[in-house]
């Protein structure tokens, strides 16, 4: 049982970590990013929400993205742990996800927090959007999804910080040399890979 949750800001690389952690912890991975990016492409209700949202950078409601993650959390494959990529967001996402785990007698066990560089992550996005297009990595959108990051979610880390669950990580260099510092400071933990 691993339950793990992925910080940083946009651009820390957290979508490349977060799938081979899975992987390596033998969990799913949850993106909320990719599940409101997949309905977009998709077309579906959810995705017709908020798709213009995305497209400016903004949060969706949290009364949309906890239910979403409620129910992903519920799926069977759950059960064995996960790891949340971008969820929790806002301090109400926090208490939404503290809710759903007391319901379920659990708890997390390591928040890892992906510290980078401002510059370098808007030099990661900007090239990130030449090569895959996504609507939200125009340079002005950039800055936006980097400020809401700031006000919204860096305070985020405080809260778990005085739980004594975040584990720092340098997010910079290349990928193999990143997740080998992630695998590190969770063994650190009493954490083992699967
Ligand atoms: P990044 O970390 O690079 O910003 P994500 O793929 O995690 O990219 O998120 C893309 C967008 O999806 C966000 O800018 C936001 O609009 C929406 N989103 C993802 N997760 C959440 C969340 N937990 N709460 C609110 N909005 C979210």
């Amino acid at each position: 049982m691993t339950r793990l949750l992925l910080v940083g800001p946009p651009g820390a690389g957290k979508g490349t970590q977060a799938a081979i952690l899975a992987e390596t912890f033998g969990v799913p991975a949850i993106s909320t990013g990719d599940i409101f990016r997949s309905n977009v492409a998709n077309e579906t209700l959810l995705g017709l929400q908020v798709k213009a949202i995305m497209e400016a950078g903004e949060y969706v409601p949290d009364a949309l993205t906890n239910e979403i993650v409620a129910d992903r959390l519920s799926q069977a494959d759950a059960r064995v742990g996960f790891l949340l990529d971008g969820y929790p967001r806002t301090i109400d996402q926090v208490n939404e996800l503290d809710r759903i785990l007391a319901t379920d007698n659990t708890a997390l066990d390591v928040v890892v927090l992906l510290e980078a560089d401002t510059d370098v992550v808007v030099a990661r996005l900007l090239k990130r959007a030449n090569e895959q297009g996504r609507a939200d990595d125009t340079e002005e959108v950039i800055r936006n999804r980097m400020d809401v990051y700031a006000e919204q979610t860096s305070p985020l880390i405080d809260v778990y910080d005085k739980r004594h669950l975040v584990v720092r990580v340098d997010g910079l260099g290349a990928v193999a040399d990143v997740t080998a510092r992630i695998v590190d400071a969770l063994a650190a933990r009493g954490l083992a890979s699967a």
